[in-house]
């Protein structure tokens, strides 16, 4: 059976973002433990914690997914914007940490024009640094980008560069985004091309260090580098191109939603579409 689950609020208090899981259909989710449009984050309160982690066990529904806020930027050469930033990862970690959510997604940020190299210095930095400070069970996972400009983590090899650096590679995993790999040039619409990158991710990071998959189609075309996530099969990866994923090994993978949230289909739905793709249901 699929490990298959959304992206859900946290609205109102942590542990309803459960309850919203549970209530669409998930076996896993993801969530922000704080709201991602801002700096600041409220500390947790003793209740909610212990209620986000009663109905987590009592609804089996693991792995729990945690993902970090918009604002930071793990490669800004911008001092002020960059201790904010590792300050964030250090902050969201223990919050994982305490609400014993086993991993944490975070973007790798854009050097915005200073380099890739003071990027890649920034982030292997930061991610050191925070990961020196945390103890405790916690996971990060590297997230794959689109390729959008100064953006780092387009490529696998990206990705390699910062876990072949950091003091602690035991600690960090990876999480492929279906529709930023296909944007950066990766192709997933026929099961040669998924087989043909996943063989690039295994030799180039290694398929064990990938811990989730982020499903999510695209409405920009193969190597566009544009980051805009579209419904399942409804985009340029499309149906069959799902079929595929769902058929290679990624489908083993935990899979999270991030499509839009419009009219033309609700989140259950795209869960359901990615259900009648892996053939677990008729459509
Ligand atoms: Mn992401
Ligand atoms: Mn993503
Ligand atoms: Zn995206």
């Amino acid at each position: 059976m699929l490990k298959l689950g959304l992206h859900v609020s946290i609205s109102g208090s942590i542990d309803k973002a459960v309850d919203r899981a549970v209530e669409k259909g998930c076996n896993t989710f993801q969530i922000f433990t704080r709201n991602p449009r801002g700096w600041r984050s409220r500390d947790l309160t003793r209740e909610e914690v212990e209620a986000f982690i009663e109905k987590v066990e009592k609804f089996k529904i693991e792995p729990v997914f945690g993902h970090m806020p918009y604002l930071p930027n793990l490669a800004s050469p911008k001092d002020e914007t960059y201790r904010r930033s590792v300050e964030s990862l250090i902050t969201e970690l223990r919050r994982c940490v305490e609400l014993k959510i086993p991993y944490l997604v975070t973007h790798l940020g854009s050097h915005l024009g200073a380099g890739m190299e003071i990027g890649f210095k920034r982030i292997i930095k930061a991610v050191n640094r925070a990961l020196s400070e945390v103890e405790g069970n916690v996971m990060l996972l590297l997230e794959n980008t689109a390729g959008t400009k100064n953006s780092i983590g387009g490529s696998f090899e990206d990705i390699r560069y910062i876990i072949e650096r950091v003091d602690y590679p035991e600690r960090v995993g990876v999480c492929f985004d279906t529709c930023h790999g296909f944007a950066a040039g990766y192709d997933l619409r026929t099961m040669e091309s998924v087989e043909s990158t996943i063989k690039m991710l295994d030799e180039v990071i290694g398929f064990e260090r990938l811990k989730l998959v982020h499903l999510n189609d695209s409405k920009g075309g193969l190597n566009s580098r544009i980051d805009r996530h579209e419904h399942i099969g409804m985009g340029m990866i499309g149906e069959e191109g799902f079929r595929n994923i769902l058929r290679s090994r990624l489908g083993q993978l935990p899979l999270i939603l991030e499509t839009p949230i419009d009219k033309r289909r609700s989140d259950v739905e795209n869960l359901q579409k990615v259900r009648e793709l892996a053939g677990e249901t008729k459509s």
